[in-house]
């Protein structure tokens, strides 16, 4: 039986990361996916996918929408939703062909096939030709990740009632979209396909957009897509079933009073959130425990109750984001090679990836109250910045949140074009703990969209923005 000095189960952003820094660090690593292809969800049904059809779906809206006014003239442009599926395909397969390359860099041995526990320190790997193999391992990482989670009373056919992971290979572009939950997935496919010409309803469970986020980038996401998509919102709705029948899906659901509802369309995209995923990991002969949701049970280091089993990303709590399982992918790694490695989770940022974009790291308006914490508030509107008139791009704003009597900077919200990119710039103000007013005297490229940060730092500070 080949042994190793770590395992890693599971091949997402969490677990080949994991992987690549266990092997820096001079182990013995292998790492076993059930998929043919590496790279979990993120890169195979996830981030890279979902963020390839946002990027062709926005050329298309800006050709049917702001090529005219750009003064270009392109005649009637037409959508090929196979070709678009197709280019998808193409940037993830030279993604998951890259881990590949990294795998083989780092001289780490790939196992495809399924893995489970024989016991604490033996695991088998139970191949697609139905053959079977045991390897050992001193120290094992579970990255088994997450899967879509769906509602009582809903079947997801997959072909009408579809996830994340259909929605990313439709073959046409619905007429009528229906989106169970108002969160990330629903919002950002609901986008795909409002940009491409469909109807968008969203159905949401609670009063408004992307919940978890502070709650004004909510209402101007919702202002927006609603302005610029068409999309139709039915908040503090309750979805009671789906039924579909030939190319026709019927929603049902009742609000907060009772009354019922009912909506037709010809998909229903299921966007309820993610479950993580221990199927047939034979955790129990392991003897590794999970807690009352389901996830892998982990300490502060995250190390489960049995001693040499680590586990990672979507499958522990926290975030489901990328670069969380990444980081905590490094965190486990340093942690076996002795180091005391860190992880900050108030500094994991958050990023939708709709236009405009949405990015946030740090407390809420809505967290600091309920902590009782003094707070300033300093905003910053993209139509007051020059870089945002010249791309057309005025909607959202810039928030910083400081403390009332330090000026430390205590959360970042912003809604806007490229706050992906820039919501980085807070981060790396709040790890060193910045001030409002350092983020105010940094100097900051003109014309950029970055310059609303600093506006909105000056207004923190001391409310004295520029250009307001
Ligand atoms: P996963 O990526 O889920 O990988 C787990 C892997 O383990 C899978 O490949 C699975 O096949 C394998 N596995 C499971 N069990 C076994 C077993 N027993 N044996 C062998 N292999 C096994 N996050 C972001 O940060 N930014 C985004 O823009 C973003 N966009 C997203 C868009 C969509 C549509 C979806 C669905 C998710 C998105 N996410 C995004 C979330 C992100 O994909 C996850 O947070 C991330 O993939 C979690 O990484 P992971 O390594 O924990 O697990
Ligand atoms: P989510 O948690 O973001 O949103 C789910 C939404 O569904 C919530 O708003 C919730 O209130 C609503 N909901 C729950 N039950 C409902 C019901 N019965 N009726 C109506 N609405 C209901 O989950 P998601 O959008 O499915 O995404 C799953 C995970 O994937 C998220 O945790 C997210 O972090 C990750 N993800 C991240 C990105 C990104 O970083 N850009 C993109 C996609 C997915």
């Amino acid at each position: 039986m080949e042994k190793f000095d770590v395992t890693v189960i599971g091949s997402g952003p969490g677990g080949y990361v994991a992987a690549i820094r266990c092997a820096q660090l001079g182990m013995k690593t292998a790492l076993i996916e059930r998929y043919a292809t590496l790279g979990g969800t993120c890169l195979n049904v996830g981030c890279i996918p979902s963020k390839a059809m946002l990027d062709s779906s926005e050329h298309y809206y800006n050709a049917v929408h702001h090529f005219e006014e750009h003064g270009i003239e392109v005649k009637n442009p037409k959508v090929n939703i196979k070709q678009m599926v197709e280019r998808k395909r193409g940037v993830v397969k030279m993604t998951c062909d890259g881990i590949n390359f990294l795998m083989k860099k780092n001289k780490i041995t790939v196992f495809t096939g399924h893995g489970s526990f024989v016991n604490k320190t033996t695991i088998e790997i139970a191949k697609a030709d139905g053959t079977k193999e045991q390897i050992e391992s001193v120290k094992t990482i579970i990255a088994t990740g997450s899967k879509p989670s769906s509602l009582p009373g809903i079947e997801i056919d997959k072909k009408r009632v579809i996830t994340s992971t259909e929605a990313l290979e439709l073959s046409e572009v619905p007429k009528h979209m229906i989106v169970i939950g108002g969160g990330v997935i629903g919002l950002e496919l609901g986008s795909v396909y409002a940009r491409l010409g469909a109807k968008v309803s969203v159905v949401e469970f609670m009063d408004g957009l992307i919940p978890t986020m502070d709650k004004g980038l909510g209402k101007e996401l919702q202002r927006v897509l609603k302005k610029n998509l068409g999309f139709e919102f039915y908040f503090n709705h309750k979805v009671t079933g789906v039924t579909s029948k030939g190319k026709e899906v019927t929603v049902n659901a009742d609000n907060k009073n009772g009354e019922k509802i009912e909506i037709k369309g010809d998909y229903c995209l299921v966007a309820v959130g993610r479950r993580p995923y221990t199927e047939n990991l034979g955790l129990d002969k392991a003897g590794v425990k999970l807690d009352n949701r389901g996830r892998i049970e982990t300490d502060d280091h995250l190390k489960t109750n049995v001693d040499n089993i680590y586990a990672i990303g979507d499958v522990v709590k926290g975030a489901m984001l990328a670069h969380k399982a990444e980081e905590e992918g490094v965190y486990v790694a340093e942690l076996l090679a002795g180091q005391k490695p860190h992880m900050n989770y108030n500094l994991i940022p958050g990023v939708v990836y709709t236009w405009p974009e949405v990015a946030a790291v740090g407390f809420t308006e809505e967290q600091l109250k309920e902590q009782g914490k003094k707070y300033k508030v300093g905003s910053f509107p993209f139509k007051a910045s020059g870089r945002a008139r010249a791309s057309m791009d005025t909607d959202g704003f810039v928030k910083v949140l400081a403390d009332e009597a330090t000026d430390e900077v205590l959360g970042v919200h912003m809604i806007g074009p490229r706050t992906a990119d820039m919501i980085a710039e807070a981060v790396v103000a709040m790890e060193y703990r910045a001030s409002a007013e350092d983020i105010a005297r940094i100097c900051h490229a003109h014309p950029t969209f970055t310059e609303s940060l600093k506006e909105a730092a000056l207004d923190a500070t001391a409310k004295r923005a520029i250009h307001i």
